[in-house]
């Protein structure tokens, strides 16, 4: 049931725009494209479709080249220490390390 306030706003949630599902006028390819997992200022989640390879819409972030820069362009970046290349190196090499003592 929706409740029409003085104001003409609609206080049931279940009414509100950003709770429905996906509308049916969508193609396809869009209702079934991941929804963004943004919270809206109302607390509620977004649900646009998720900008390509992103969790976000265009509107909460999700837009190219939106964000800082990765690597080190980025302006908190010391010494690759942590880097995601660094890391992988490192899991290789332990990797290695515990296969050659199954070896022994
Ligand atoms: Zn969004």
């Amino acid at each position: 049931m929706c409740t029409i306030t003085s104001m003409g706003e609609s206080k049931d949630l279940e009414q509100n725009p950003a709770q429905r599902e996906p509308s049916s006028k969508l193609p396809a390819s869009l209702r079934k494209a991941p929804r963004c997992q943004a919270k809206t200022r109302q607390g509620l989640s977004c649900l646009s479709p998720a900008a390509n390879g992103k969790r976000v819409c265009r509107m909460h972030g999700g837009s190219k080249k939106s964000g800082a820069p990765r690597g080190e362009r980025h302006p908190k970046f010391k010494h690759g220490r942590w880097s995601v290349e660094a890391r992988a190196e490192r899991a290789a090499a332990h990797a290695l390390l515990r296969s050659l003592k199954d070896l022994v």
